[in-house]
C-alpha cells in the first residue's frame, strides 16, 4: 500500500466525536473486502456465498459519449421501431397481453426485445418508449393465473409447459422492480416459483430450450431469494438444478448450439453460490475455454458456432449468432458479479468492442444473424454447408432472423447497466470501461455521481469526476485489464506512483469531495497473437482492440421481404421501403498475409490516431478513430470458395511471390467485412505453399469439400461411435443406396482404400452399411476396382487392396441397412 498524502490518524474509539481522516491510499488488490455485505444494495443472502461485487439497480448508470450515440442509433433504428415491424410485437392477438395466456403471438420474441427496449427507453429518457414498455410489463404482471403460472400458454408437448419465454420475462420484471419497487413483481415471482416447484420433475423444464437454459430460471430464483429470503426458494433451486441439462459434464460437450452455450455455461457457477462447490465454479470456466479452444481459437471473444459448432470447423470463417454475442456479454456480466474475477470484464469488452458493433448496419436499422472473424461477403445467399445453417444468414435484414432480431436489444443497455458495480465495502467499481455516469449510495450514505469521460477503447485514458453533496469516504476500484502491464494514475492532477500491475484491481481509498478527478492511463501496447491451433494464423491487438484489414465495402439495398428467412413474420403495415436490407460485397482485395519478420513490433506496425468522428460513431471503416499501418502480401490462391465464404486458412508461414504492400488495419469492431485472423508470410524451407484443394469430395448428401482434411488425415478414431471427431453421414436418409466421391486435382496411382465406418449404436441411428462397392474414374466412366472383399467391421479400418489404377477420382456406393442411416469417420487412399 502506498500512502500518497500523510494525514493524522485519530483513534475513533477514543475520540468518537472528532473527525476521522483515513489516509488516502492507492493500492493493488485482488478484490474488495467482502466480510460484510453492502448495506445499500441487495447482495447474496446467507447461506449463499458472500457477493464479491454487487449489482446496481437498473437505472443507476447512464451511457455517454459513443455509447450514448450507439443507443441513440438503436432507438431510432431497429430496437426502437421493431414494434412497428415484427408480428410478434403486435398487440392484436398477443398472448403476452391476454389474461388466459392465449393468443397467436406469444413466445420468446416479446421478452427478448423488451429486455433491451425497456432499458433503452430509460437510457433515452423517452416518455413514449417508457409508456410502450409499461404496456408489456403490465401485460405480464396481469397475466398471472390462479395456479401461479403466467405468460403465454406455450407447451413443449402435451400438457408439459414451456417455461423458456418466462425465463426472459423475469429479467424484464426485475429491471422494472429495480426502478419502481413495484411489489407486484415479488408477489408474481413468489407465486410462480411455488407453482413451478409444485410440478413433478418430469414436467419441470424436461426438454427443449428450457432444459438447456434452466440456469436463467435459477438466476431469478436466487434474485428473489436475496429479496425475500423465502426458504422454499433454496429447495426449489435444488430441484431446478437437477432438472436442467448437466453443464458440469467433463466428457465431451454439454451442448453445441452457440446461444445455448453462451448462456448455459454459467449454470454451474450460478449454482456454486448455493453449493459452494469449487467444481461447480470451475465447470463454467471450463465449458467456455473448451468451446473457444475446440471451435477456435479466434479473435473477437467468441468461437465457431454458426448455429451448432461442428467438429473440424474451427476456422475463423465460422460465425456466431448476434444472440450468441449478446448472451455471452450478459453472461460475462453475471459471472463478474458471481466471481469478482476481472477475466469476465475483459472478455465482455472483447466481444462488445470487437464483435458486436458489426452485427448491425451503421444506423442500427438492420442486423445479421451470423458474423465471423473472417468474412468477405455479407449477402442473401445460402452458404451451407460451409456454415452450419441453411439460408440467407449473412444478410443484414431487419425483417429476418427472428431470435436475433429481438434479442439483440439488450446488448448495449445491459453493457451500460453492468459497467459499474457496488462493492461490499460501500464503494464503487468501474468493471467495464466506457463513457458513462453512475449514480449510487456509498460510504456513510452519501449519494454520489461519478462521470467517466473517455474515448476508450479507441484511446487509453479514462477520466473520472466525482460529484457529491458532501465529503464522503469510500473506496473506488478500477479494473486493470489483463493486457495492461503498467497502468498509471493521477488524482486531481497529482501523479500517483503505483508501479507495475500486481493485481487486477486498483483501490483508491479517500475522502472524496465534489469535482475530485481521477485520471487512469492504461497504456495500449501492440501485440501479435498467434493461433497455433488455427493454422498458426495471426491477429494484431492494440490494448482491448483487435484489428482487421481495411478493404472496401460495397453496399447494396434490397427488398427485405424478398430475402427474409422462412420463419419471419411482419405486420401488415411494416414498410420494406423504409426498412431495406443491405448486401455488403468486397470492393478491393482482402486476401493478404501479414509480413511479420523478426523486427520489433513498433517497426512492423505504425499506430495512428485519427480525429474523433464528428458524429461520435467510431464503428465504421471511414471514421475509425485509430488505424494501424502494416505491410502485407497478397496470397492469390486464397479465394472465396464454392460456398461463397473466405476459404479456410492454410498453415502459416505461407509462401507468396506477390510484392509487399502497405495496408491499413482498422478495429475489427468497425469492419463489417473483415479479415482479422491472417496468414503470415514466410520464405524458405519452413514456409508452406498455399495448396489448392488436393481432394474434393462430393456426396449424395451435402458435404463441405474444401474442409475434408479431417476425413483423410492420419488420426485414428477411438471407435466407430466416436462423437468427438468430425464425421460425414448420409443422415437422414435411411435404407437407401448412397454415394460419396473423392476427387484428386491430378491423376494418381491408387492400390488400396481404407474406410472407418461411423456407427452410433446406442446413441443414434447410423450403422455400418449392409454392403458397399468401390469404383474409380477411367476417362468419363466409373469402373469397379478388381476386388471382392468390402469390409463392414466396426471399430477398425476396412481395407480393400487391388491392382494399381491411375485415376482422378474414387467413388463409394453404399447400401444402407434397412431403417437406418450410415456414415464415414475416415477415408484413406494409398
Ligand atoms: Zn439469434
Amino acid at each position: 500500500m502506498l500512502k500518497i498524502r500523510s494525514s493524522l490518524w485519530l483513534m475513533a474509539a477514543t475520540l468518537p466525536l472528532a473527525p476521522v481522516y483515513a489516509a488516502d491510499s492507492v493500492s493493488y488488490t485482488a478484490g474488495p473486502n467482502k466480510s460484510k455485505p453492502n448495506p445499500y444494495y441487495i447482495s447474496n443472502r446467507a447461506p449463499l456465498v458472500a457477493s464479491p461485487l454487487v449489482r446496481l439497480p437498473a437505472g443507476s448508470v447512464q451511457g455517454q459519449g459513443w455509447l450514448k450515440e450507439l443507443m441513440n442509433r438503436q432507438s431510432s433504428g431497429l430496437t426502437g421501431h421493431l414494434g412497428e415491424i415484427s408480428a410478434w410485437l403486435q398487440k392484436d392477438d398477443n398472448a403476452w397481453l391476454s389474461k388466459d395466456g392465449k393468443g397467436k403471438y406469444g413466445w420468446e420474441e416479446l421478452p427478448y426485445w423488451l429486455r433491451g427496449y425497456q432499458n433503452l427507453a430509460y437510457q433515452m429518457n423517452d416518455p413514449k418508449m417508457i409508456a410502450e414498455a409499461k404496456v408489456w410489463i403490465e401485460g405480464a404482471l396481469n397475466s398471472q393465473r390462479a395456479n401461479g403460472d403466467f405468460g403465454p400458454l406455450h407447451y413443449v408437448s402435451g400438457d408439459v409447459r414451456d417455461f423458456w419465454a418466462n425465463m426472459i420475462m423475469l429479467y424484464c420484471l426485475q429491471d422494472h422492480y429495480d426502478r419502481t419497487q413495484d411489489n407486484r413483481v415479488l408477489e408474481l415471482m413468489t407465486k410462480y416459483f411455488e407453482y413451478q416447484n409444485s410440478l413433478p420433475d418430469e414436467k419441470l423444464i424436461p426438454n427443449s430450450w428450457q432444459h438447456v437454459r434452466g440456469g436463467d430460471n435459477l438466476y431469478s430464483v436466487y434474485w428473489l431469494y436475496n429479496q425475500t429470503g423465502a426458504p422454499f426458494l433454496l429447495e426449489f433451486a435444488n430441484k431446478l438444478d437437477r432438472c436442467t441439462l448437466n453443464w458440469n459434464r467433463t466428457d465431451g460437450f454439454p451442448n453445441l448450439h452457440n446461444v445455448n452455450v453462451a448462456q448455459g455455461f454459467r449454470e454451474p457457477a450460478t449454482r456454486y453460490q448455493q453449493t459452494k462447490s469449487k467444481a461447480d465454479l470451475k465447470a463454467s470456466y471450463d465449458v467456455l475455454a473448451k468451446m473457444r479452444s475446440t471451435f477456435g481459437p479466434v479473435p473477437g471473444g467468441m468461437w465457431g458456432g454458426d448455429e451448432n459448432s461442428r467438429f473440424g470447423y474451427r476456422d475463423p470463417r465460422q460465425a456466431v449468432e448476434t444472440c450468441g454475442m449478446v448472451e455471452q456479454m450478459f453472461s460475462d456480466q453475471i459471472m463478474n458479479g458471481i466471481t469478482g474475477d476481472t477475466f469476465w470484464s475483459d472478455h465482455c469488452e472483447d466481444v462488445a468492442f470487437n464483435s458486436l458493433p458489426v452485427a448491425f448496419t451503421q444506423n442500427c436499422d438492420a442486423l445479421r444473424y451470423l458474423t465471423a472473424p473472417n468474412m468477405a461477403i455479407s449477402d442473401d445467399q445460402n452458404h451451407s454447408p460451409g456454415i452450419d445453417n441453411t439460408g440467407p444468414f449473412l444478410m443484414m435484414n431487419p425483417f429476418s432472423s427472428r431470435c436475433c432480431q429481438h434479442n439483440h436489444s439488450m446488448g448495449w443497455p445491459y453493457f451500460t447497466e453492468n459497467s459499474w458495480m457496488a462493492t461490499p465495502d460501500k464503494g464503487l467499481y468501474a468493471a467495464i470501461y466506457a463513457p458513462t455516469t453512475v449514480s449510487a449510495t456509498v460510504g456513510d450514505g452519501a449519494k454520489v455521481q461519478i462521470t467517466e469521460t473517455t474515448q476508450y477503447p479507441f484511446r487509453d485514458t479514462l477520466n473520472f469526476t466525482v460529484s457529491t453533496p458532501r465529503a464522503v469516504n469510500f473506496p473506488l476500484y478500477l479494473r486493470v485489464p489483463a493486457w495492461c502491464k503498467a497502468p498509471s494514475l493521477a488524482i486531481n492532477g497529482k501523479v500517483v506512483r503505483i508501479g507495475a500491475a500486481k493485481n487486477n484491481y486498483i483501490r483508491i481509498a479517500r475522502i472524496w469531495k465534489t469535482n475530485d478527478r481521477v485520471a487512469l492511463h492504461l497504456p495500449f501496447e501492440l501485440k501479435v497473437v498467434r493461433y497455433e491451433a488455427n493454422k498458426n494464423s495471426a491477429s494484431v491487438n492494440y490494448g482491448p482492440l483487435t484489428f482487421s484489414l481495411k478493404f472496401n465495402e460495397i453496399n447494396e439495398s434490397v427488398d427485405s421481404t424478398k430475402t427474409a428467412i422462412g420463419d419471419s413474420q411482419w405486420q401488415k403495415g411494416a414498410d420494406p421501403a423504409k426498412w431495406p436490407s443491405t448486401i455488403i460485397r468486397p470492393g478491393s482485395p482482402w486476401n493478404y498475409a501479414l509480413v511479420l519478420d523478426n523486427s520489433n513490433l513498433s517497426k512492423l506496425f505504425t499506430v495512428q490516431n485519427r480525429p474523433w468522428p464528428s458524429d461520435n460513431y467510431p464503428f465504421s471503416t471511414e471514421s475509425a478513430p485509430i488505424v494501424i499501418k502494416a505491410r502485407a502480401r497478397k496470397v492469390p490462391e486464397w479465394k472465396i470458395d464454392q460456398f461463397g465464404l473466405v476459404a479456410p486458412l492454410q498453415s502459416s508461414p505461407v509462401k507468396t511471390v506477390e510484392p509487399i504492400e502497405d495496408v491499413t488495419l482498422i478495429p475489427m469492431g468497425a469492419a463489417r467485412l473483415r479479415i482479422s485472423a491472417f496468414p503470415v508470410v514466410g520464405e524458405g524451407p519452413t514456409a508452406n505453399d498455399w495448396k489448392l484443394p488436393q481432394v474434393t469430395m462430393t456426396a449424395s448428401k451435402p458435404l463441405p469439400s474444401v474442409e475434408v482434411d479431417w476425413m483423410t488425415d492420419e488420426s485414428v478414431p477411438k471407435n466407430s461411435n466416436d462423437h468427438d471427431i468430425p464425421r460425414f453421414t448420409w443422415w437422414a436418409n435411411k435404407g437407401t443406396l448412397e454415394w460419396i466421391e473423392h476427387s484428386f486435382n491430378r491423376p494418381r496411382p491408387v492400390s488400396s482404400v481404407s474406410l472407418y465406418w461411423f456407427d452410433d449404436t446406442g446413441r443414434g441411428e447410423c450403422r455400418i452399411p449392409q454392403s458397399w462397392k468401390l469404383f474409380y474414374k477411367d476417362g468419363d466412366d466409373w469402373k469397379p476396382v478388381a476386388a471382392t472383399e468390402f469390409g463392414t467391421k466396426r471399430d477398425t479400418f476396412n481395407t480393400v487392396s487391388f491392382p494399381t489404377v491411375n485415376t482422378t477420382a474414387l467413388r463409394i456406393e453404399a447400401q444402407l441397412q434397412q431403417g437406418v442411416s450410415g456414415g464415414i469417420l475416415k477415408w484413406r487412399v494409398k
